[in-house]
């Protein structure tokens, strides 16, 4: 006798080739959701984030990659907005210190311009753009801490190792994935997004 297995699973692509971002953001899926990254599409072209803003930039990822695989698809992008540099870096944290910086060049500029300002306070922003059969919706996330002028822990990525949330002692760099996911700016858009999906019957 044949069995036809049923394939259930709801394919998503995360628009991202930062294994920072997708790990947390693995962790938090549902089961029921076959999530695939850029790297699982051996995607190797620079998607040039031309946008203004953080939507803007989201939106243009997660219609790129849509278009080109025809695959329900998310991306996300976040900024750093430090109260004293007048919401610096934000849209051009990645690139903060140049365009084929790294993340200690990033951090050195952000310290070389908070340096004499009093206010280290500062905020994570995620925006999620979801590109469901050619609709778009967004998802925003954000959380306020304040910058440190060390490297502190050695997980995350990018900006974690200077940021300290309110409220806690650690950098998000001290914290695990699942620490990190009960706070998060990315979580917290995430939520929002599978929030969604399960109302709209996807999960
Ligand atoms: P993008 O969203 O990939 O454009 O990332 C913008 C910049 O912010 C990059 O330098 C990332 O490393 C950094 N970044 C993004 N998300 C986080 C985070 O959750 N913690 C720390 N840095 C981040």
């Amino acid at each position: 006798m044949n069995h036809i297995i049923m394939n259930r699973k709801f394919k998503l692509i995360f628009a991202t080739k930062n294994k920072g971002k997708y790990n947390e953001v693995k962790k938090m899926m549902p089961k029921n959701v076959s999530l695939m990254s850029l790297n699982d599409l051996n995607f190797n072209l620079d998607i040039e984030e031309t946008g203004e803003t953080l939507k803007e930039n989201a939106k243009i990822k997660s219609d790129f990659i849509f278009n080109n695989y025809r695959i329900n698809c998310f991306a996300d992008d976040t900024g750093l907005e430090i109260d004293s540099l007048n919401g610096m870096p934000g849209v051009y944290s990645a690139r903060f210190a140049g365009k084929n910086c790294n993340t200690q060049e990033n951090i050195e500029k952000v310290w070389d311009l908070l340096t004499g300002h009093k206010n280290k306070k500062a905020k994570f922003k995620s925006v999620f753009s979801l590109n469901l059969n050619g609709k778009t919706f967004f998802f925003e996330g954000k959380i306020d801490g304040e910058i440190i002028f060390q490297r502190i822990g050695k997980n995350g990525f990018g900006y974690d190792s200077i940021f300290i949330p309110n409220g806690y002692t650690k950098t998000f760099a001290e914290l695990n994935l699942i620490e990190k996911n009960d706070i998060s700016h990315r979580s917290e858009a995430l939520k929002k997004l599978i929030i969604f999906l399960d109302k709209q019957k996807y999960l």
